[in-house]
């Protein structure tokens, strides 16, 4: 097994400033799924430029994106830097991720539970999984709408119950700060920030067709969807790729 772990692991490649890991989609589920049988906890991180702009403004939330255990390119950004970096790396995206996740769980009886999102979306987003994937154990679910003093309530909870596999729903960053606190006291455990995965799960917001998805333009069909998030992506992924740009150039020029 420590071989396979050492096959495994693990190159990876700085996006102005960020780590992230070169695995393809298979290796990465197979190195999450090495961790789990070895009973070691990961901090799972499904980067993408928006991330990487508020990590380089953010000292707090750049150290956290640091120390995570697994960086994996969500999304035709990252993967494009890393193009303009001569990195051919696949898009990973963190939803079909987590859902493979799942399926390991479900057949290694590993338990799960979901943090996050409303608690309609997220009570739903469970009782698809179950209807999916009969033997699946979801021991925690929680909505993701709480005050700091609840907080503390749910990190004592979630201790308390210790799934296998922690799916964190509350949007980046709040996600990864709260996965880092956890961390601290459950090196055990599996944590994966999954973003708006639960809507998707529940069934409220569909995925954008696979048209889409297979040219790696789903952030299109979800800003013609929501144009509220055209002002969040529309100035970050040109700037973030000229950056990537110039970071290559004074790369090649230093070397
Ligand atoms: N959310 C939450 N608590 C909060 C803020 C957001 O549980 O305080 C949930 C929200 O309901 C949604 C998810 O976090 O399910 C964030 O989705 P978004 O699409 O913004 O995340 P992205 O995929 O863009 O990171």
């Amino acid at each position: 097994m420590k071989y396979i772990m050492e096959c495994l692991h693990k190159k990876r490649e700085p996006v102005l400033g960020f780590e992230v890991d070169l695995f393809t989609f298979e290796d990465a589920l197979q190195y999450v799924h090495n961790h789990l049988k070895e009973n070691k906890g990961l901090h799972i991180v499904t980067i993408n430029p928006e991330m990487i702009a508020l990590g380089n403004k953010n000292d707090d939330f750049g150290r956290v994106l640091n120390e995570a255990d697994l960086v994996i390119p969500d999304g035709v950004g990252v993967k494009l830097a890393l193009k303009i970096k001569g990195v051919n790396q696949e898009n990973i995206p963190g939803i079909e991720f987590s859902k493979k996740l799942i399926g390991i769980c479900e057949l290694e009886g590993f338990t799960i539970g979901l943090l996050g999102a409303k608690e309609e979306v997220v009570q739903k987003a469970a009782q698809n999984l179950r209807n999916e994937h009969k033997n699946l154990n979801i021991t925690y679910i929680r909505n993701g709408y709480f005050d700091e003093a609840q907080e503390e309530i749910i990190c004592q909870e979630v201790k308390a119950v210790s799934p296998k596999v922690l799916f964190v729903a509350l949007g980046a960053p709040k996600q990864e700060f709260l996965i880092a606190k956890l961390k601290q006291q459950m090196p055990n455990t599996v944590f994966i920030g999954v973003g708006g995965s639960f809507d998707v799960w529940s069934g409220n917001v569909k995925r954008a067709p696979e048209i889409y998805q297979k040219m790696g333009l789903e952030w299109l069909y979800r800003t013609i969807k929501e144009p509220s998030r055209f002002k969040r992506i529309f100035p970050a992924l040109p700037m973030f790729l000229i950056q990537v740009i110039i970071e290559t150039v004074h790369e090649n020029l230093v070397k």
